[in-house]
């Protein structure tokens, strides 16, 4: 009886979620362009005019909390209208400042007039105002407001940081290396086809001016902290990259709208734990420790897999522990996993020296009770 009662709730949630998917695919096929983000409905819209963007945040908790389900892909809420602003298409340099070569190098994709947002001050960048722009845009407005309200560690953390508060207290707690760069961080979320599979990650550092704390000198940097979401395999068509691989939907449009709804939430809190490796080198010497190793020509397998296999295991651990991300994505990332800790476990039949060095580096590394790839392959922030 049990077993039916749930079995029947199963169906409901996902006959509710299909209802809501077809709804949005029209918009996706629609030849009529969305002129307004605001016609983008959700069944628990409120009339947000009146109320503040405080009491508008509670509005939308409450939802989230009081939902039927936790599971992401079913929560159907709005984002906080008065918090979205349209800063307009623009050259990424002339809205936040960026250094002299960025757009040659790391960021040679965004080295054009891009459609600016901002929402709660993270920046979202999109090609055009086309239907599934806007639509990519509404989604990632909908995951963010799930990260700050359901996964909140991940979403002060490394997303929405007070950067001169941080660095400030991050001297103090750092008795072993004193910083030289005071960092703003301006985060941004762009979609464009740079990264190679679904989403990647780069950072852009202005150094700015110098600065005294205490009788030591800073500068005051600004860094740019840039996750890219590829615009071309995320729409479910590409049988070994992107949503496909993922949902496994025949229909494209489900595997689309099953990675916005739920994958999109990973894949920001996953590229932003990527971005925290770079960013806190002076103040955790385990980032500190991976970031020197990326461009080590000796070790081949650490750029890739070490990084990879830690900011996986983080966040599965993570996800774990919070709920509502999906089955699929879950299992997905798993066995990804599974396939770089297979490569770095190699260190017990000492048949690669490497591994077994950085198994110890990591190790020291490590709180002093980790024992296991499951605790040495891992970052203590999100708690
Ligand atoms: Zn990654």
């Amino acid at each position: 009886m049990k077993k039916l009662f749930f079995l029947l709730c199963a169906l409901l949630v996902a006959t509710y979620c299909q209802s809501q998917i077809s709804d949005y695919k029209e918009l996706l096929n629609n030849d009529a362009p969305i002129s307004d983000i605001s016609l983008i409905k959700t069944t628990n819209d409120f009339d947000q005019n009146n109320l503040t963007q405080n009491e508008i945040d509670i509005k939308i908790k409450e939802l989230i909390y009081n939902s039927k389900t936790q599971n992401n892909l079913s929560l159907d809420i709005p984002f906080n209208s008065k918090k979205l602003k349209y800063v307009g298409k623009k050259h990424p340099n002339d809205y936040l400042t960026f250094s002299h070569d960025a757009f040659t190098t790391r960021l040679n994709h965004l080295n054009k007039e891009c459609e600016i947002y901002e929402y709660d001050t993270i920046n979202i960048f999109i090609e055009s105002k086309d239907n599934k722009n806007i639509l990519n845009l509404f989604f990632t407005l909908r995951a963010l407001t799930i990260i700050k309200v359901k996964y909140p560690e991940a979403y002060s953390k490394l997303i929405q940081q007070n950067i001169s508060k941080n660095a400030t207290s991050y001297i103090l707690q750092a008795p072993y290396r004193r910083p030289s760069t005071l960092n703003k961080n301006n985060s941004i979320i762009s979609f464009d086809n740079s990264p190679i599979d679904i989403a990647a990650s780069t950072t852009d550092l202005f150094f700015g001016s110098q600065t005294n704390i205490g009788g030591w000198d800073y500068y005051e940097n600004t860094n740019n902290l840039v996750m890219s979401i590829d615009n071309e395999t995320i729409l479910g068509d590409q049988d070994t990259k992107g949503s496909k691989p993922i949902y496994k939907f025949e229909d494209k449009d489900d595997n689309y709208f099953n990675y916005m709804r739920d994958g999109l939430i990973e894949s920001i809190i996953h590229e932003f734990v990527h971005l925290y490796i770079t960013n806190s080198v002076s103040i955790d010497e385990k980032s500190f420790f991976i970031n020197e190793m990326r461009n080590d020509t000796t070790d081949k397998n650490f750029d890739i897999d070490v990084e990879e296999a830690i900011v996986l295991n983080t966040c599965l651990k993570y996800y774990k522990t919070k709920g509502g991300i999906s089955y699929e994505v879950l299992n997905f990332y798993e066995k990804m996993l599974q396939t770089k800790q297979e490569i770095l476990t190699k260190t017990f039949n000492y048949s690669d020296k490497l591994n077994l060095q950085r198994y110890y580096a990591l190790k020291s590394l490590s709180k002093s009770t980790a024992k296991n790839f499951e605790d040495i392959y891992f970052l203590n922030i999100l708690n």
